[in-house]
């Protein structure tokens, strides 16, 4: 069994329900144990602007799947929730990215662990250091929490508002 963090998004229709409905699926998976769950955070979207804002939470799964396999499932479950067409960076019903898988590094190319971009973004960084602050980055070598506050991220906790 590997532990491993994946970040949950969604900004597109009834955005509670999709985050319910995806950790719903996630936990009907044979190979993967939820282990813990992050509160939900609404916070601005980053990219592509004119969209609304997500909600965004961080998840603790124990899996035996390899990573890649791992992505298969995520991405089978983002492709059974989203109905319409959807642009990178633009909105989403659910976006499942898998953010560390114990301390492996990977950099294929249609899959990079640690998450090439979690240590750019609070909406990563803020709901994992609820579950993981001590966890270390392996490549960065600093754990969640360092990365938070070498961003400066403690500003924008406040600004982002918790849903449950
Ligand atoms: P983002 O999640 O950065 O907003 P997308 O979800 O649009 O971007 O990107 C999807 C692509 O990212 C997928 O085709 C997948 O192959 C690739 N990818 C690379 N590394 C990861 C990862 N760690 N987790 C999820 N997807 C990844
Ligand atoms: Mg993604």
């Amino acid at each position: 069994m590997s532990k491993v963090y994946i970040s949950l998004g969604s900004n597109l229709g009834d955005r509670q329900k999709n985050i319910e409905e995806a950790i719903k699926l996630i936990s009907h998976q044979p190979l993967i144990k939820i282990n813990k769950i992050s509160p939900v955070y609404e916070t601005e979207p980053v990219g592509f602007s004119e969209q609304g804002w997500f909600l965004n939470l961080a998840m603790e799964l124990e899996t035996t799947l390899l990573p890649q396999k791992l992505l298969a499932v995520l991405q089978e479950i983002e492709a059974k929730l989203s109905k319409k067409l959807e642009r990178k960076w633009g909105p989403r019903t659910i976006d499942l990215d898998i953010l560390l898988y114990a301390d492996i590094i990977l950099d294929l190319p249609d899959l990079q662990i640690p998450h090439k971009l979690m240590q750019t973004r609070a909406f990563v960084l803020i709901p994992l250091a609820q579950i993981a602050p001590n966890i270390k980055h392996p490549v960065l070598n600093k754990t969640i929490q360092e990365l938070l506050r070498i961003k400066g991220f403690y500003e924008e906790v406040r600004k982002l508002k918790i849903m449950n």
